[in-house]
C-alpha cells in the first residue's frame, strides 16, 4: 500500500506493510525489514507489540533525550535493521529474537 504522508519509509501494520512511494515498495531491504516487524508484532500477538514499542521508545526518549537515538535503539528496530540484509534471515529466526537486543 502506498502512503505519500507516511512519516517514515514504510511501516508495518500486520497484515499491511505500507510505503511512503514506489521505490521503497520495490526495495528488498526495507520489505525483509518490515517482514521481520511482521514476525515480532505475530509473535506478540499484535496489540503487545505496538504497547512494548511505544514503552520501550519511552523509555529511550527519556534516556537519550533524542528521537533518531531512541528509535535506532529499540530492541525492535535493533533486531529489524541488523538482519535486513539477510534475504534468508526469517526462516532460522528464533521467536522473539529482539529480547537479544534489549
Ligand atoms: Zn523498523
Amino acid at each position: 500500500m502506498i502512503c505519500p504522508s507516511l512519516p517514515a519509509n514504510a511501516m508495518a501494520l500486520y497484515p499491511f506493510m505500507l510505503f511512503k512511494n514506489q521505490q521503497m515498495k520495490a526495495d528488498k531491504v526495507i520489505i525483509n525489514h518490515e517482514k521481520i516487524h511482521f514476525c515480532q508484532q505475530i509473535e506478540l500477538l499484535i496489540l503487545p507489540f505496538y504497547l512494548l514499542y511505544l514503552l520501550n521508545y519511552l523509555v529511550n526518549l527519556i534516556r537519550f533525550k533524542n528521537h533518531d537515538q531512541a528509535y535506532f535503539n529499540l530492541c525492535f528496530e535493533k533486531e529489524a535493521y541488523a538482519n535486513d540484509k539477510n534475504a534468508h534471515y526469517i526462516k532460522g529466526r528464533p521467536l522473539y529474537s529482539w529480547l537479544k537486543h534489549l
